[in-house]
Parts: C-alpha cells; structure tokens; sequence
C-alpha cells in the first residue's frame, strides 16, 4: 500500500479496528516519508463461484451489467443502477460468506430491482428464472399485484435472505 500523498511504499499502520459490522477492518496509516495520514479499510474479497466450476473476484459493474440490460429504455439512472449494486454487493456479503454462487447474484439482484422499475423487474426475472411462455409472466405479474395490495414493500431483504433453488 503506497503513500497517496508521496507513492512511497514503505508506510506503518498506527492502529487497526474492526469497522461496525464486523465486515472491514479499518487500518490508519502514516508514511515516515512525508508523515502524511491516511485510512485504508480492507475486505473480504468476494468470489463467485460459476456454475462451470470456476471462481472469479466478485465484480459489482459486472454483476449489474444484465440489469442494465434490463433497464435498457427505462426511466432508471447511473445513480440508481450504482445503488442497485451496491444494495447487491451488501446483501451479498451480509452472508457472511466469502464464496458465493453465480445463481445468488441474481437473487440478490431482483429484490431490489423490483422496487427499482417492475417492468426492468420482469424483464430480468424472464431470464434468470428463464420463462418459458406467457404464463410465466402472467404468474410473475399476479404475484407482484398481490404483493402490492398486501403492502408488501419489504421484498428486497426477503428475497436476499431466503435464496432458493430454481430448478
Ligand atoms: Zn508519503
């Protein structure tokens, strides 16, 4: 870890301190270079595991890039879809988890991404869930309106929680 102000690579860590949720730990640094301060925080690193078997770092532009396909024409923003990725990202690793399968992205993604746009919603679940017919949608749609006037807005930390297979 390099010096921001200097580059210098040879920096001393002052104090470290595990960040709230116990997720990151926090290390203050100074460089005896130019006695500048600085804060690192370091992660578990994420890994998704692929249904062919391999591994590769988890990669959040990655992960939303099907979601901005399916936004494609919507009313969503950068913004918005960078939030998306971060709610993914934090569901993800509320886990606990550092391996997680590819399947449990998307999952984590349609929560959130409901609340977003329902029709980026449906568009994305018809892949994931790889509809098959008008039924599909039919049955997707249905469950949303019931959600809805139930006043079900919760979806979100409910589906991150409760992954399930999908055949
Ligand atoms: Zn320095």
């Amino acid at each position: 870890m390099h010096c921001p102000n200097c580059r210098s690579t040879d920096t001393r860590v002052l104090d470290s301190r595990v960040a709230d949720d116990g997720g990151s730990i926090r290390r203050r640094r100074t460089c005896p270079s130019c006695n500048k301060r600085f804060t690192t925080v370091e992660q578990m690193q994420l890994t998704v595991l692929k249904r062919s078997g391999a591994s590769e770092p988890f990669n959040r532009e990655k992960a939303v890039s099907g979601v901005r396909k399916a936004c494609k024409g919507r009313p969503v923003t950068a913004d918005q879809l960078a939030c998306l990725g971060q709610a993914v990202e934090d569901a993800l690793r509320s886990g606990g988890s550092a391996e997680v399968p590819a399947n449990e992205i998307g999952l984590a993604i349609l929560g959130p991404l409901r609340e977003l746009d329902e029709v980026a919603y449906l568009r994305f679940a018809s892949v994931y869930r790889a509809f098959e017919s008008a039924e599909d949608f039919e049955a997707e749609i249905s469950m949303l309106r019931a959600e809805r006037s139930a006043g079900v807005t919760s979806g979100f930390a409910a589906t991150a929680k409760q992954p399930q297979p999908t055949g």
